[in-house]
């Protein structure tokens, strides 16, 4: 008997919607379920690197990003003491800044006004199997009834965010909290540099910026530890890190902004993509990878994994053959770990030197150079260049670039330029470790 649907998405939030917004119309039946299809006020997903614009427009979904005040980004900003630089994205090529409901509100809209599409509202439960132990669907308690039901498909995508339900089942993943994020908005504020993404490296942790809208600009505050911040350590820190580093042509907004409180907490995670393969199911967005989001990489690693995954799903005939299925699942992992593997790893290596005193000021200097160096790296955080090489090579020449500038400066430097070559080693070979080693996808399988 055939199947009711080919594929059932458990959760409708970035990476399930825009699946199904691009499956959909080519004839594959989903079932797309999420808890809430209300708009959601957020503080995640708001830039969008261009990269992540690039496989939209691949998608042909990028006329989703307009109709909702969307603001073009055309480049970063760097803020460090009383010194400032700019390094503009590659040409023709633009970020969005954006509110990241509205923007998934208009990605929904688009999915499910295909007739392939079924919307079901209730709470996933629990992954089905049969008797071989494939995935066959899932069980859900659907929300006006409270009545457990169940939807069946032989593929089931899990994209249910962060606080995923599957984990447990599909993958070996080890989640880390590096730090939090503290959101606030900031209404009719002047930016040093309009249009651009901005990273303010003076204070003893970093903070960022962008534009969200034509009058709304998007603060993101850091704090440090993975432990929440409670309201008066919060505000201990806004005093002492925060306020007094604050550009003088933002502060009366900042301070309107402060003063109106209400901010939005999110711990930042990172997550190296260690999947289970198992037939019937496929992970998909932060359910099975995450990065810290200081370089707003999230959404380009989620667009990517999406084509790749499309595009293996797209090569077979229909979703009757179950082994070929599993065929197709088994090249997503292994091509969307080289995909993703800048992404993960400058995400996490470039919170690491904002924390460090000494390469903090390297990375300043360095791309104040502007030149290819500077190119280079900043197509990479764009998430438009994925060659590994390329940003290995980047990274240790910032480190010697900043070894060689203490040393030029004063020979008494040598133990402070030794410490920055270390600290830079310390910082990546971790990260490294995790996302190139080609047999972690082999080594998660085997593992449970
Ligand atoms: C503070 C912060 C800032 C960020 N900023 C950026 C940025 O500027 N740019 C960028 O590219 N990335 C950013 N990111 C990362 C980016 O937001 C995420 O990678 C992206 O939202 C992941 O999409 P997702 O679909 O996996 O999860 P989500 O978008 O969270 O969607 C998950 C969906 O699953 C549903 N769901 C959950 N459980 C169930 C269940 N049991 N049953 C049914 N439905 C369920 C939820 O209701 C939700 O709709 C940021 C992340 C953080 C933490």
């Amino acid at each position: 008997m055939k199947a009711e649907f080919d594929i059932c998405i458990i959760g409708a939030g970035m990476a399930g919607a825009t699946i199904a917004a691009y499956l959909a119309p080519k004839g594959i039946r989903i079932a797309l379920i999420d808890q809430c299809f209300k708009e959601k006020k957020r503080i995640v997903g708001e830039l969008l690197q261009p990269g992540a614009v690039v496989s939209l427009q691949e998608m042909e979904l990028d006329h989703l990003l307009e109709g909702f005040d969307a603001q073009p980004v055309d480049g970063y900003a760097l803020l460090h003491g009383d010194q400032r630089t700019t390094i503009p994205y590659p040409m023709h090529h633009k970020g969005m800044g954006l509110h990241n409901g509205l923007f998934l509100q208009n990605i929904r809209a688009s999915a499910l006004k295909n007739s392939t599409v079924t919307q079901v509202h209730g709470k996933a439960l629990q992954l089905l199997e049969n008797d071989s132990h494939e995935i066959i669907g899932v069980s859900y308690r659907e929300e006006n009834t409270s009545e457990i039901k169940s939807i069946f498909a032989p593929l089931t995508i899990t994209s249910d965010g962060f606080f995923s339900n599957f984990r447990e089942t599909l993958s070996n993943n080890e989640k880390s909290v590096t730090s939090y994020f503290i959101g606030v908005i900031l209404k009719d504020c002047e930016m040093p540099f309009p249009k651009h993404g901005h990273v303010f490296l003076s204070g003893p942790t970093p903070f960022i910026c962008y534009p969200i809208s034509s009058n709304e600009v998007r603060l993101l505050i850091d704090f440090p530890g993975d432990q929440l911040p409670r309201k008066a350590l919060l505000q201990e820190h806004l005093d002492t890190n925060v306020t007094p580093y604050i550009p003088i042509d933002m502060l009366k907004s900042y301070q309107q902004a402060i003063h109106r409180g209400g901010f939005k907490v999110m711990p930042n995670h990172y997550m190296a993509a260690k999947p289970i393969i198992r037939k019937g199911a496929v992970m998909l967005g932060d359910a099975l990878n995450m990065r810290h989001p200081l370089t707003g990489g999230g959404l380009t690693a989620v667009f990517s994994d999406i084509q790749i995954l499309s595009k293996h799903l797209l090569a077979m005939p229909d979703f009757g053959n179950n082994d070929l299925i599993h065929t197709k699942i088994e090249a997503y992992y292994q091509d969307r770990q080289h995909a993703n593997a800048n992404l993960n790893i400058l995400a996490n290596a470039l919170y690491g030197v904002m924390s460090n005193n000494l390469l903090k000021s390297a990375v300043f200097n360095y791309l104040k150079c502007g030149g290819a160096n500077a190119q280079e790296s900043i197509s990479i955080l764009a998430g438009l260049n994925r060659n590994n090489y390329a940003l290995i090579k980047q990274f240790f020449c910032l480190a010697l670039y900043g070894a060689y500038d203490l040393v030029r400066d004063n020979s008494a430097n040598l133990p402070k330029a030794a410490k920055i070559l270390v600290d830079a080693l310390i910082i990546i070979r971790p990260l490294a470790k995790n996302e190139l080693s080609l047999g972690t996808v082999v080594s998660g399988y085997f593992k449970k």
